[in-house]
């Protein structure tokens, strides 16, 4: 078996374009009704499976890493590739001659074929995104049929070849153009281009190979995780097409918010509330975190709208949980709107204590006034 690049006369770094333009080339060179050279024929559809392939880059890859043998399927199969050649090679021309119509509608891949990728929206709480979580999901995809293990026919029965085309699930017709005659070649309607009529359909999945079920999963959400995090569990799509591989499925996360937490980056923030003699005195407080009550320091004089910070307490890093961000707290102070008559009196005598301060500079007594405003006993 050539090489495909060789086939395609490019190197194996070539870009999209490149390889689209040498095609168009060769195959314009090759072509049956234009080429009448003997092997012509035979090298035009050659020409069509390579693009088939390198074509399109997943399939690219795949011949890259694996080879021929990489394209699953395939092997047993050799006219696949061509049919997809031709409808390419067909939209090509009449486009390349001015647009006219091609006529055959650009036909559905056939043979096997990757499952559909699927999504899944899933929201999660503060914690368990800040912590990871192990969850059950129930999700809707189509699964390979367990009856006819994905054929499409009762068991003991196959398909057969459809009548109409023969087999090749293509249906050829003479088309004239300005340009000469050309014979078209179209999907055939009776098969819908597989080449195959399925006669006796499985009851269990009406002659489609797959069905609709909903599969519980359990899925591992890391520590980290934010909204927008999009987790891929591999496999868990739509399953392929006659043995096709699966899709995958895509989990994107929504973290709900917290009623007293909120999420910057790593660092978490929360307020707390303390009242101006705590923030004059300084105090010990508990405060709420991921992590559970922690021991706040508030130091002596603090002031209003202060942000004390506990180191580490934040949201683990995704993908690396040891490092964590801060836990920034926001002190609001608060100052009373009544006083008692002790109360009072006494800030009074403090406010007179204080009023006094200028003058009296080596009368104070107070281990608080000094504390508070520097200044020596
Ligand atoms: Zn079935
Ligand atoms: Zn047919």
């Amino acid at each position: 078996m050539a090489d495909f690049y060789d086939l395609l006369g490019v190197g194996r770094d070539a870009d999209a374009d490149t390889l689209k333009k040498a095609y168009r080339r060769l195959a314009r060179q090759y072509h049956p009704d234009i080429n009448k050279e003997a092997g012509a024929e035979e090298r035009f559809k050659e020409i069509g499976r390579a693009y088939e392939v390198l074509g399109d880059p997943q399939k690219r890859a795949r011949y890259d890493q694996f080879g021929e043998a990489g394209l699953g399927g395939s092997a047993g199969m050799p006219d696949m590739g061509d049919m997809g050649g031709f409808a390419d090679l067909f939209e090509t021309f009449f486009s390349g001659f001015g647009g006219a119509s091609s006529g055959g509608q650009r036909s559905q891949r056939r043979g096997p074929q990757q499952g559909d990728d699927l999504r899944y929206d899933l929201s999660i709480d503060f914690d368990q995104a800040v912590f990871g979580q192990e969850r059950e999901i129930k999700i809707p995809h189509l699964e390979t049929c367990e009856i006819c293990t994905g054929s499409g026919s009762k068991p003991g029965t196959g398909p057969s070849n459809c009548s109409t085309c023969g087999g090749a699930g293509q249906v050829r017709r003479a088309t004239r153009t300005p340009f000469g005659s050309f014979t078209q070649v179209a999907e055939c309607p009776s098969c819908s281009g597989s080449g195959q009529i399925i006669a006796n359909p499985c009851s269990s999945c009406s002659g489609k190979g797959v069905k609709q079920v909903r599969k519980k999963l359990r899925i591992n959400i890391p520590p980290g995780v934010d909204t927008g995090t999009r987790l891929r569990v591999s496999g868990e799509g739509n399953a392929g097409i006659l043995g096709g591989p699966s899709g995958d499925l895509y989990v994107f996360l929504k973290v709900k918010n917290h009623p007293r937490l909120r999420r910057e980056g790593l660092n978490i923030h929360s307020e707390v509330n303390v009242s101006y003699l705590q923030a004059i005195l300084g105090d010990t407080i508990e405060v709420d975190t991921v992590d559970g009550p922690k021991t706040l320091e508030i130091p002596i004089g603090t002031q209003p709208n202060a942000v004390l910070t506990l180191e580490n307490q934040g949201i683990p890093k995704l993908g690396n949980p040891v490092a964590r961000g801060d836990h920034c707290i926001l002190l609001k102070i608060s100052l009373p709107t009544r006083l008692s008559e002790d109360e009072k009196s006494l800030l009074e005598k403090l406010a007179a204590h204080h009023s006094a301060k200028g003058l009296q500079h080596h009368h104070h007594k107070s281990g608080l006034f000094s504390r508070l405003f520097g200044v020596n006993e």
